[in-house]
């Protein structure tokens, strides 16, 4: 495995062995399981597979959540490595905005509603980002996972506009056995907020089995997440969606498939979860 850190180093390797096929696993490293089955995945689709580490400053709206984000290249490296992962990127922030850049993607309706709303500019550095990754790496496939859900819409929507030649393959979300979804952000949540957060997953599954045992009003499924999450003290509303899964706008009346979606705070740690019900969005 090789570790690059400059676009020339990264493009060198990737273009030493000409017509092998490479699968991209972007990443804003502190790995764990949730990752590491995308790395899988594209392992086994690829001839070769590329990992990028980069916490990315632009799509961070809050300074403090930056800061306190965790890193050790280290120990993704060595998770990498024992995964058999051909090249990783590692850049620096220096070396992705050089002094002088001046370019962003924006992606316009799929990244207004849900994150969009209550993070603005999130998507616009995510996009920015991610074809700025797509360039540099050129890979045959990416790999995102359903964890961050309208990531993979928005994503899908500038491959599509700006006729980027790859394929992006979405993997299911891993959970731990309690049902919390694996996030990087899970190691800054203390024991008791540790427990409080199987409430997003919690709330999500409710939902569901509400759907699967009939219910299909909007504001009552809303309400059975919501309910739930204002049961538990450590827990703060974000949002809590019921939305089209193609569209991500927000249901109303009678559903046939939904989204369900959140961000809650637990503490002062912000989460996002989402199960889907009904037919599976087109790929
Ligand atoms: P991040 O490092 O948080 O930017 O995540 C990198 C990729 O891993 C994104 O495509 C995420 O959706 C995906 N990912 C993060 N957590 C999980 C999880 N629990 N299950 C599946 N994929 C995940």
């Amino acid at each position: 495995m090789i570790i690059t850190h400059t676009i020339e180093d990264f493009r060198a390797n990737r273009h030493a062995e000409p017509g092998l096929t490479w699968g991209l696993v972007p990443t804003m490293g502190a790995l764990h399981a949730g990752h590491l089955s995308l790395v899988r995945r594209a392992r086994v689709e690829n001839d070769r597979v590329a990992v990028s580490i980069f916490v990315n400053p632009t799509q961070f709206n809050n300074p403090d959540d930056l800061a306190r984000y965790p890193r050790d290249l280290d120990a993704d490296a060595a998770l990498l490595e024992a995964e058999g992962v051909d090249l990783i990127w590692a850049p620096t922030p220096e070396i992705v905005y050089p002094q002088g850049y001046q370019t962003t993607v924006t992606v316009a309706e799929v990244t207004k509603p849900l994150e969009g709303a209550h993070r603005p500019g999130h998507f616009q550095g995510v996009a920015t980002i991610v074809a700025k990754l797509f360039n540099v790496c050129q890979p045959d496939r990416a790999y995102f996972g359903q964890k961050d859900a309208q990531q993979v819409v928005v994503i899908k929507q500038m491959v599509r506009d700006l006729a980027f030649p790859l394929e992006i393959v979405v993997c299911p979300i891993v959970r731990e056995p309690d049902g919390l979804a694996l996030s990087s952000r899970n190691t800054l949540l203390n024991p008791t907020e540790r427990q409080a957060a199987t409430v997003l997953g919690r709330a999500l599954s409710a939902a569901v089995d509400a759907y699967d045992a009939g219910q299909r009003d909007a504001d009552t499924l809303r309400k059975t997440m919501t309910d739930l999450i204002a049961a538990e003290p450590l827990a703060h509303i974000d949002y809590v969606s019921a939305a089209d899964p193609v569209t991500l706008e927000e249901l109303d009346g009678p559903v046939q498939r939904a989204l369900f979606s959140m961000a809650v705070f637990i503490g002062d740690v912000r989460l996002i979860d989402n199960m889907t019900v009904g037919n599976e969005p087109a790929a």
